[in-house]
């Protein structure tokens, strides 16, 4: 089984700060984001605007990483999120004191993604489909087929579901 890097882990991690089974949002507010941020080593000292950038970066790349297990993005919630990429004070360089200068965590979190999509991980991070979940998953199959955030839960609830479904047409 492939294994996600640190950098893809760390998207990964950013992704799934809200969670939708749980109704719970590491990033409802301002004191929240701090905080997920220093427990992730990352510099905390935000405000508003970076807390406004964060909500549409993460809906962003959770409607990217939706499509990547084969459905419909949110094209609006994409583009909203490529505007703060657009922004994000990023340089990559030969500097021996910044080959990487990326000011604010919201810039170390796009040079994250952008690690995982040099490496071509990308194509094995994945939101789950199922819509009351929406886990964002690795999928570490050789295949890279795995559609469900897992087999036991999600997985089976759909079958059951559709099981469900054909038993009412027939
Ligand atoms: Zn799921």
């Amino acid at each position: 089984m492939a294994e996600p890097s640190r950098a893809t882990l760390l998207v990964e991690a950013f992704a799934n700060t809200i969670d939708v089974e749980e109704a719970t949002d590491a990033l409802s507010d301002l004191a929240g984001l701090r905080s997920w941020l220093s427990d992730h080593g990352l510099p905390s000292d935000v405000d508003e605007r970076d807390f406004h950038q964060a909500r549409l970066l993460r809906a962003g790349l959770r409607e990217r990483l939706l499509a990547n297990n084969g459905e419909e993005p949110d094209e609006r919630v994409l583009a909203e999120a490529e505007r703060v990429l657009d922004y994000l004070p990023l340089t990559v360089s030969l500097s021996v004191e910044t080959p990487l200068a990326a000011e604010g965590p919201l810039a170390i979190i796009a040079a994250a993604w952008a690690t995982t999509a040099a490496t071509g991980e990308w194509q094995r991070l994945k939101r789950c489909p199922n819509h009351a979940c929406a886990w964002v998953f690795w999928d570490g199959t050789r295949s890279r087929t795995r559609r469900w955030c897992s087999m036991r839960v999600c997985g089976n609830r759909a079958k059951v579901r559709a099981h469900a479904e054909r038993r009412r047409t027939t």
